[in-house]
């Protein structure tokens, strides 16, 4: 039943959560500082920078991805995307020194944007463990 509704609907439209502002930084319609893109992954500056350096890097398809939890196993290949996006920020941003990847997962964690996101964070001593 699932798969007939996806197949009549559209796969975009099986992802009934409602848009988030990242979508709007996705359609460029609100500017973003982009560190890095490619087809599946977009990264770009926080605009409420929590260090010298802190990056956002989200799919381009959020597919039901509000929240890491809500992750299956036909996305893994978008979030291998995005951890391997991760690493080539590290060193195009030249912080292998050391930097934390944070994934902030529901409303005790602080999640405030439901479309799956990971932070990089560099440029500051981080202690451990986090807040
Ligand atoms: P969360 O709290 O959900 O883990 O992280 C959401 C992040 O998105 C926050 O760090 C917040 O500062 C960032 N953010 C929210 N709105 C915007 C925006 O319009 N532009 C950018 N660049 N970052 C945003």
């Amino acid at each position: 039943e699932k798969r007939r509704w996806s197949s009549i609907l559209g796969a975009d439209l099986q992802d009934l959560a409602p848009a988030t502002v990242f979508d709007q930084i996705l359609a460029k319609a609100l500017p973003s500082q982009v560190v890095f893109e490619n087809d599946k992954v977009l990264a770009f500056r926080d605009i409420a920078p929590q260090a010298p350096v802190h990056i956002l890097v989200i799919p381009k398809r959020r597919a039901g991805l509000t929240a890491l939890r809500k992750a299956s196993r036909e996305q893994k290949g978008v979030l291998g995307e995005m951890m391997v996006a991760v690493a080539e920020i590290v060193r195009q941003e030249n912080i292998e020194g050391g930097y934390r990847v944070i994934v902030n997962d529901g409303e005790e964690a602080g999640q405030s944007v439901h479309h799956l996101h990971m932070h990089i964070l560099a440029g500051r001593p981080l202690a451990w463990p986090p807040g």
